[in-house]
Order: C-alpha cells, then structure tokens, then sequence
C-alpha cells in the first residue's frame, strides 16, 4: 500500500486557457510513480510551478482527443528530451490514441532520446501497476472518451497486537502485507496469524468530459475523491448537455448518488472570473463540494472508518 497520495491540479479550466485557469491537467502521485490525467496546451510550465518534477512522469492518461485536453504533450516530451531523459514514457487514450499521437508527435523536425509507449484503452479495462489499479469507463461526450478511476489495491489491515507477539518490525509487516508469507527467525508466518480485517484503499476517480452518465455513480462509488467536471452552472445546462458536458447541479447529483467523500469541480469554462457560481450550486446538493482551482496540491488521506473488521 502507498504511503503518499498526492493530486496536484495544474490547469482547471475547460475549452480555452484564461487569465484565470490553464486548461485540464492533473497529477497524481502515488509514492514515486507520478501520473498524468490529461495534458492541455501551456501544462510543463503549470508543472514547473509546483514541486512535482515533470521529468518523474512515468504514465499519462488522455480522457479525450479535444485540443484542450492533450495539445500540451508534444512540448512535455520534447522538454523531456532536452533533458535527456532515457525513461520510457508510457501514455494512455482512448480509441485511435496510437493514429493520432503518432500523427501528432511526429510533427516538426522532432525527436526524443526516449521510448513513448502508446496504448489504446477501451471501456472496463483494468491496468495493474502493483500497488495500485487504473480503470477506465467509457463516457459520452461526442468523441471516443474515458474516465479513469485510479484505486490503491486493499490490503489485509495488521493487527499490531498480534504483531508484537512475532518481534515484527514495520519493514518486515510491509513485505509479509505484499508477500502473505514470510520466513522470521526460522519461523513461518503467514498474513492471517497478524491480520485483522482489511485495510480498504483510496480511490480517485476523474470524469473527464461527458455529459452525466447514469454509470459514473457506480464508478465513483464511495470514491475519496471524484474529480468531475461542472463546465457552467444550471442556468446553461440544456446548451452544455447538447455539446456534451455537465453543469455543476448535475455534477453534485452525480456525487450525492456516488456517496463519495469529496467532490471537485474542474473544467470551468471561461466565461467564468471565479468559480463561485459553481459552487455554491454545487454545495446545495452536495455540501463537501469545492471548485479547485491551478496549482492547488490535495493529499488523499487514509480515512480512519476505511479499517473494516
Ligand atoms: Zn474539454
Ligand atoms: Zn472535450
């Protein structure tokens, strides 16, 4: 299990880049693995505004094919470049991500001193990266689109009494949680002779763009964290279904019926000076509701009722 989860926002806004916000990207970190949601124009320079390092980037997940949602990767990995990372980059997308970021990334006289990885994910895949799973849902939004749920994997939840009785010390609990059997001291010991319930992991789940989907709640079901978008307010919510977003009423909705813990409107559009609007409808329907704004940094904290026996 992590010990560290970290989302850092580094543009927020939808459609355009404003005074106010730079368009989608967000980073999650997870220990030292850090990732990627989305890539829009003008994010290496958000990056370097906070202390995540965009040379750590290890895996990138692209919602969507809209400018405001990937035109920032071609300029990330040529940065990478300069800098001569070696890493392999390994970036993710819906359907037709390996055409048109080969397309893309092969504009311009062009090269990296690096391998990038393309792959193309479809509705209900679940990638395992060890210590945590990326799923993805399929979304309605015009285009081929995806959400991705990121889920720490649960572990058996140690009993330090018992614990104790074995002489283990937190490094040695750590590789009999991961292994389930340990050799100490020329004795055996399995996870069950120290485990007491289980030890339910974080979950974040980011919508990308769509139009409410009846299968998000089940997606984000109990979520820690739903990042959703909530690109006006109810006021233009027929206008912003029909062009395949979501209004921060719907939004809440959505949250409400999840039963997440946190819900965090990202994707505002433009027209907007302050996400104020947003929120307070937002919060009528779902009280632990906050516009997030650029270059804010949110730790995922293990919730003490997450300890089921
Ligand atoms: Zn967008
Ligand atoms: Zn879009």
């Amino acid at each position: 299990m992590a010990s560290t989860i970290k989302i850092t926002f580094f543009g927020t806004g939808g459609s355009w880049p404003s005074l106010e916000r730079n368009v989608m990207s967000i980073g999650v970190q997870i220990d030292s693995d850090v990732l990627l949601l989305d890539c829009g124009e003008g994010t290496q320079r958000q990056i370097m505004r906070t202390n995540v390092s965009f040379m750590k980037i290890k895996r990138i997940f692209i919602t969507h094919y809209h400018g405001d949602h990937f035109l920032g990767l071609a300029g990330l990995i040529q940065t990478m470049a300069l800098n001569e990372r070696k890493d392999p980059l390994e970036i993710y997308g819906p359907e037709r991500t390996v055409d048109l970021l080969t397309r893309y990334l092969t504009v311009g006289y062009y090269s990296t001193t690096f391998p990038i990885l393309l792959h193309e994910i479809y509705n209900g895949e679940t990638l395992d990266f060890g210590d945590y799973v990326v799923k993805t849902l399929e979304t309605d939004h015009g285009v081929p689109s995806l959400a991705y749920c990121i889920k720490e994997k649960d572990m058996p939840r140690i009993d330090r009494d018992k614990a104790k009785k074995y002489g283990l010390d937190s490094k040695i609990l750590e590789k009999l949680r991961r292994e389930g059997e340990i050799t100490y001291n020329g004795k055996k010991i399995t996870i069950d002779a120290v485990s007491g319930g289980v030890r339910i992991g974080r979950k974040i789940v980011y919508s990308g763009d769509t139009r409410p989907v009846e299968k998000m709640a089940e997606f984000a079901k109990d979520a820690d964290i739903l990042i959703h978008e909530a690109t006006v307010d109810s006021t233009l919510e027929e206008k912003a279904n029909q062009y395949g977003h979501t209004s921060a009423r719907q939004a809440a909705e959505i949250a409400k019926k999840a039963n997440v813990r946190e819900l965090l409107l990202v994707h505002i559009s433009p027209r907007y000076k302050s996400g104020e609007i947003i929120e307070k409808e937002a919060k009528k329907i779902f009280p632990n509701t906050r516009v997030v704004n650029d270059l804010e940094e949110i730790i995922v904290r293990v919730r003490k009722h997450q300890f089921s026996e």
